[in-house]
């Protein structure tokens, strides 16, 4: 972040706009959720299957899996069919397909199959890249090249593609908590990192209802759709934390909640129905530390330390617009120093391979160089250097939400969703949840060996037991 006494360092290199195009491309899907009049806007384009792309050779499959030019696609590294066969926009063979159980045409859709099965198994010679038929993994295909039309494949290198496109159509979901006193700008910076209005009906207590106010846990969910992929949002938000005299266990419905929906995953894991698991486990907390104190307060630590081996943490410092821009430094040092001395664990970027890619490496260095975020959150739009952008207006300047050079809210933003999002909820299914989970089994057996050990009591005592619980 610059020196808020410097307005020229304050403008604007960037060219992000909120337009109402942008917002009408949203789907809310929750009824409840119509009323928020913001959704996911401006993340850079990811590319999905899907998605038209006019200046690739290649196109994507359709619904149908049929080519646009109306041929059968290339299977991987198999010759392609040398003419063109009609393909019918259902029941198309291109895309594999679940069996259908009634069928219409059982006249005609074996004969249909037998065409396309012997045209598969056909030695022809390959056509060229430009004249063969178009795959149905469009872009995607590992197999599009002319190098690969020489060689046989079997095929298995689309395996990947195959469980992508299974997980697109089910959805992500993703569960984050919010810890930190109030009035830090958690609810401004969810709003601003998802753009959407979560907290339209909150009511903000006054200072009289804050001294014995306990700490509640409020949960917020939003269905948002980008690109065709949808996400499930839930922000597990925690007011009254910190703002009772009595800050003893403040942190405790936080925890009672995050082993409350451990309790229920593992339920659910044993049980019957283990298809339709819904997975309300919590992925993250961000963990809200103030810009006014000398890093952390024994509040913080405490939490942190309660917290920290059931959820991955991530420590913010907010409102890092009140702070310059040695401040800012100086208070993450302090605060890494404290993490350090108190045995925090906060949440670990995964290491970056030897052999990744330059730029990749030094993105990755920077993320853990980071670390706390210092972010800034606004709900409003302001002009700055002739754009509209989230910000914050100062009689020396305009303050970005998402100018890099004024917080680290891109790089908050570019993590939780565009990097590390399922490293979030791997590490809670395969660290905080097994730790849980192992815990669990190892209580079953303890009081299953007991039960045992008492079942085996001579006789008499086991009936003055029975005579005492009567
Ligand atoms: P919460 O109680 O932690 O959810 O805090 P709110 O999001 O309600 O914000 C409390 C106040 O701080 C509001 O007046 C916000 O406008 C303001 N605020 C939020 N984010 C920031 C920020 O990044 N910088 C500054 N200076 N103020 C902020």
């Amino acid at each position: 972040m610059q020196h808020m006494s410097s307005p020229v360092r304050f403008r604007s290199t960037k060219k992000a706009t909120f337009s109402e195009k942008e917002l009408s491309n949203l789907s809310i899907e929750d009824q409840e959720d119509t009323q928020f009049p913001y959704a996911m806007r401006d993340l850079p384009p990811v590319s999905q299957p899907g998605e038209q792309n006019q200046t690739e050779d290649h196109h994507e499959a359709d619904g149908s899996g049929t080519a646009p030019n109306g041929r059968l696609p290339s299977l991987p590294g198999t010759p392609s069919l040398p003419r063109p066969i009609p393909v019918f926009a259902s029941g198309s063979p291109t895309v594999p397909q679940r069996p259908i159980r009634v069928r219409t045409d059982t006249e005609f859709q074996p004969l249909q199959l037998r065409r396309q099965f012997a045209s598969y198994s056909s030695m022809e010679r390959p056509l060229s890249p430009a004249s063969r038929p178009q795959s149905p993994w469009g872009r995607f295909d590992p197999y599009e090249s002319a190098e690969d039309q020489e060689k046989e494949y079997v095929g298995f290198a689309t395996l990947p593609h195959q469980v992508q496109r299974k997980t697109v159509k089910k959805g992500f979901t993703f569960t984050l908590m919010v810890a930190g006193e109030s009035g830090l700008g958690k609810s401004t910076l969810i709003n601003s990192l998802f753009l959407t209005d979560l907290y339209k009906d909150r009511k903000v207590p006054n200072a009289e209802e804050r001294i014995n106010q306990t700490v509640g846990i409020l949960t917020h969910t939003v269905s948002i759709e980008e690109k065709g992929i949808k996400l499930r949002l839930t922000v597990i938000d925690t007011p009254g934390f910190g703002d009772s005299i009595n800050e003893t266990g403040s942190w405790k419905p936080l925890e009672d909640y995050i082993d409350k929906q451990f309790e229920q995953y593992f339920r659910d894991e044993s049980g019957l129905n283990r298809r339709n698991i819904q997975d309300n486990r919590v992925h993250c907390c961000l963990y809200f530390i103030s810009p006014y104190g000398h890093g952390l307060r024994p509040l913080d630590v405490a939490c942190m330390k309660a917290l920290h081996n059931k959820v991955n943490i991530v420590p913010v410092v907010a409102k890092a617009d009140s702070l310059t821009e040695a401040e800012v430094q100086r208070k993450k040092m302090k605060i890494r120093e404290q993490i350090e001395q108190f045995g925090i664990n906060i949440y670990q970027f995964p290491e970056c391979d030897s052999d990744e890619d330059e730029d990749l490496k030094k993105q990755d260095q920077l993320l853990k160089d980071s670390i706390p975020f210092a972010v800034i959150g606004s709900n409003v739009q302001v002009e700055s250097d002739g754009h509209k952008v989230r910000g914050r207006v100062y009689p020396w300047g305009v303050v970005e939400v998402e100018n890099p050079a004024h917080s680290d809210f891109l790089l908050l933003r570019n993590m939780l969703v565009k990097t590390h999002m399922q490293d979030l909820k791997d590490q809670t299914g395969e660290t905080h949840y097994e730790n849980y989970r192992a815990q669990c089994i190892s209580n079953m057996t303890r009081m299953e060996e007991r039960s045992v050990a008492d079942s085996s009591l001579p006789l008499a005592a086991a009936d003055t037991e029975t005579q005492r619980l009567i």
